[in-house]
């Protein structure tokens, strides 16, 4: 079996132990005979992995007892439309801050439902940066101010907490949930697709505070409300129960590794490497502000773009996966989320001096 070093932004790497737990236990999950994919997700089997996923996920993020933590399908983007549904409120307005090509698309489902105001924008600049707190020009009656705090297209990351003053801040963290601490006080609601930090495809963590509950728009599907959600206990359609027990080996093996603060370290640490390697070389380049880069995804560019293909095609047999940029940046671009190991980062930027050195 060979393994290779996957730094696709999303399905993404799974940790190894992660894997070959569920491996171990495909075909018979807790003694029931089944998989855990066959077990009724209403039954007891179950209920162990909604027990110990929620515990193990607010005890990892530190989430208040006001917070409901949601475990929803859909994916990061029906949650675009779920927040204005649910928070927009009779005033049907909202502020957003434009960072890149998620936060205009959460704008774009946004603008269906009720009046949205762009705060800021760095469209102009080509999403390099984020537009300073003090320049952004809020709405008196907005109901909330929503960001993308980890662009994974454009390898933006908001190193702060916007203010949101007075109203909920409600943050799109699908790509770097759990890849440090977080006061989640600090926020009204988070929602994360689950593909990247959290586990597969299918599942949709959003965590809640108890006041914003119960205040969807009557037009609102009622799989959208979260009341609906919150009083049924996630459990309103038949649960994505693979997702969901994949999600919960991830945050044990989270647990193990020492936590939010030790994924901080190790993603501060490649994320340094990586970074510090395409800045000493003239042939790659990283368009993004120092101050906004994220550490979860990073984007780059060879130095001239025919030789895009050749480096994907030798990066391939070298072992490492998964590097052609979005198809809206083009380039590459390497995501190095909480299971991708310094080694991992290693080995990429070992292979793109050795490239260098061939084409450069
Ligand atoms: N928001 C962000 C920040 C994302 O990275 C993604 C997926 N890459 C999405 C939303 C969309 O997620 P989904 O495909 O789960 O709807």
């Amino acid at each position: 079996m060979a393994r290779v070093l996957n730094f696709g932004a999303g399905p993404a790497m799974l940790p190894l132990p992660v894997l070959e737990r569920a491996r171990e236990e495909l075909l018979d999950f807790a003694g029931s005979g089944m998989s855990v994919m066959e077990v009724n997700h209403r039954g007891a089997e179950f209920r162990t992995v909604i027990e110990s996923s929620r515990a193990r996920l607010r005890e990892l993020m530190q989430v208040p007892d006001d917070y409901h933590v949601l475990f929803l399908q859909g994916g990061a983007q029906m949650q675009f439309s779920a927040v204005p549904l649910n928070l927009m409120g009779e005033r049907g307005r909202a502020d957003y801050v434009d960072s890149g090509a998620w936060a205009s698309k959460a704008i774009d489902t946004a603008s269906r439902f009720g009046q949205v105001n762009v705060v800021a924008s760095s469209k102009d600049t080509g999403y390099r940066s984020i537009p300073a707190q003090e320049s952004w020009r809020r709405d008196a009656q907005a109901s909330y101010l929503h960001y993308t705090p980890n662009e994974t297209i454009g390898g933006v990351e908001f190193h702060f907490i916007p203010r949101s003053e007075g109203v909920p801040l409600v943050a799109d963290m699908s790509s770097n949930i759990l890849s440090r601490p977080l006061d989640v006080g600090k926020f009204g609601l988070i929602y994360a697709g689950a593909q990247k930090n959290i586990g597969i495809a299918g599942l949709t963590v959003v965590i809640v505070r108890d006041d914003l509950i119960g205040r969807a728009s009557k037009h609102t599907p009622l799989l959208l409300d979260y009341k609906l959600q919150a009083d049924s206990d996630s459990m309103a359609n038949t649960a994505p129960t693979f997702a969901w027990y994949i999600a919960g080996l991830v945050f044990e093996w989270l647990h193990e590794q020492g936590g939010v603060e030790a994924m901080a370290v190790r993603n501060e640490r490649k994320a340094r490497t990586l970074y510090g390697a395409i800045e000493s070389s003239n042939f790659y380049a990283n368009p993004v502000a120092t101050e906004c880069r994220s550490r979860m995804n990073v984007p780059f560019t060879l130095a001239e773009e025919r030789l895009d293909a050749r480096f994907l095609d030798e990066a391939k047999t070298a072992g490492l996966a998964g590097l052609k940029g979005h198809r809206l940046a083009g380039g590459m671009r390497a995501s190095i989320y909480n299971a991708m190991p310094q080694e991992g980062v290693d080995a990429l930027v070992e292979f793109m001096r050795e490239f260098e050195r061939r084409h450069g």
